[in-house]
C-alpha cells in the first residue's frame, strides 16, 4: 500500500499492478470496481475525480479488498453485487455470478416471446438474472425462477423486490421437483454443464462458485437431459425450451431435443461466436 496521503488515481495503479502480478485476467477494472465499492462512487467519478485522496479508513478497506482479489476471490462475491443485463443484482457464494454469456439466452428468449403474455420458467434460477431480466422486458409476463437452493431463492426474491420486478417470482423447486401439471410458455435454463475432469474449473472465479451450479455428470450433459425431457411435459402448444450449454455441447443439446421429439431446433452464437444456447 502506498504510504502518505495518496491520490484515488496513484491508489488505482498499485492495485492494479499488484492484481496483475496475482494472475487476474483484468486487473485494472477490478482495481477500479473494488475501489467504486469502497467510495461508494460510480466508475465515471473516479475518471473526474483521480486527484483525490481516500481517508485512511477507506484505504484499509480497499487495502484488505485488494489482498482478497488478489488471493482469487470473485470480485462480483466480494462487492456483492453484479451488472446483468444493466441491472444491479445481489450475489452470493450460493450462487453462480451471472455473465455476460447468460444475456444471449435472454435474447433469445426475447425473440421467442411473441405473444404480449405468457409464462416463463427459469431453472436453476441462482440470483435469479434470467427470469428478472426477462420479466423486466417483458411486463405482460409471469417469469417464476426455481432453485434446489433456497439461499439462491431468498437472494432471487430480495433482487426481485429491489428492483420492484413485480411479474417475476422464485420458489425452492429442483428442476420440475414441485410443478407438476404446470405448464409454460417458455422453459429456459443455465444449468450445470462442465465436465467433472474440466481443468477449468482449477482456475479463476470458479474454483469460488458452488460446483453444484457448474458440474454435470456424464461430460456436463446429465442436467441438460433431464432438463429436455421434462420439459416436454411442462410446455404449452407451441411453446420453446432454451438451454445455455457449454461450446463444444450444441450439436450433443440438438441431438437431446430431437430425440424427445421437439421440431425446429437451432443453436445460437455467444459473443465470442461460439454455439452457446440451443432452443426447441
Ligand atoms: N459458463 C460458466 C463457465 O464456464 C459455467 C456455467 C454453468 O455451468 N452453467 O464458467
Amino acid at each position: 500500500m502506498p504510504d502518505g496521503s495518496v491520490r484515488l488515481d496513484a491508489l488505482l495503479v498499485w492495485a492494479s499492478e499488484r492484481l496483475a502480478r496475482s494472475g487476474s485476467p483484468s486487473p485494472r477494472l477490478d482495481a477500479e470496481v473494488l475501489l467504486c465499492h469502497v467510495l461508494g462512487v460510480e466508475r465515471t467519478w473516479l475518471y473526474t475525480w483521480g486527484d483525490r485522496k481516500a481517508p485512511t479508513f477507506q484505504r484499509a478497506r480497499y487495502e484488505a479488498l485488494v489482498a482478497a482479489r488478489a488471493s482469487g476471490r470473485p470480485v462480483a462475491y466480494l462487492t456483492g453485487t453484479r451488472e446483468f443485463w444493466g441491472l444491479s443484482l445481489k450475489t452470493s457464494p450460493h450462487t453462480l455470478i451471472p455473465r455476460p454469456d447468460t444475456e444471449t439466452l435472454v435474447e433469445v428468449l426475447l425473440e421467442l416471446a411473441v405473444q404480449p403474455s405468457g409464462r416463463l420458467l427459469d431453472l436453476g434460477t441462482g440470483t435469479g438474472a434470467i427470469a428478472l431480466a426477462f420479466a423486466s422486458e417483458r411486463p405482460g409476463w409471469q417469469a417464476l425462477g426455481v432453485d434446489r437452493v433456497p439461499e439462491a431463492v431468498a437472494l432471487a426474491t430480495s433482487n426481485a423486490h429491489r428492483l420492484a420486478i413485480g411479474n417475476a417470482r422464485f420458489q425452492v423447486s429442483d428442476w420440475f421437483a414441485t410443478l407438476a401439471g404446470e405448464r409454460y410458455t417458455l422453459v429456459a435454463a443455465n444449468p450445470p454443464y462442465i465436465d467433472p475432469a474440466d481443468p477449468h474449473l482449477g482456475q479463476g472465479d470458479v474454483r469460488f462458485e458452488p460446483r453444484s451450479a457448474l458440474v454435470a455428470a456424464d461430460s456436463g450433459l446429465a442436467d441438460l437431459r433431464h432438463i429436455v425431457e421434462q420439459a416436454v411435459g411442462h410446455l404449452e402448444p407451441g411453446g420453446w425450451v432454451a438451454l445455455e450449454h457449454g461450446h463444444d455441447q450444441a450439436a450433443a443439446v440438438r441431438d437431446l431435443l430431437r430425440g424427445c421429439g421437439y421440431v425446429e431446433v437451432a443453436s445460437r452464437q455467444d459473443l465470442g461466436g461460439r454455439e452457446r444456447i440451443t432452443f426447441g
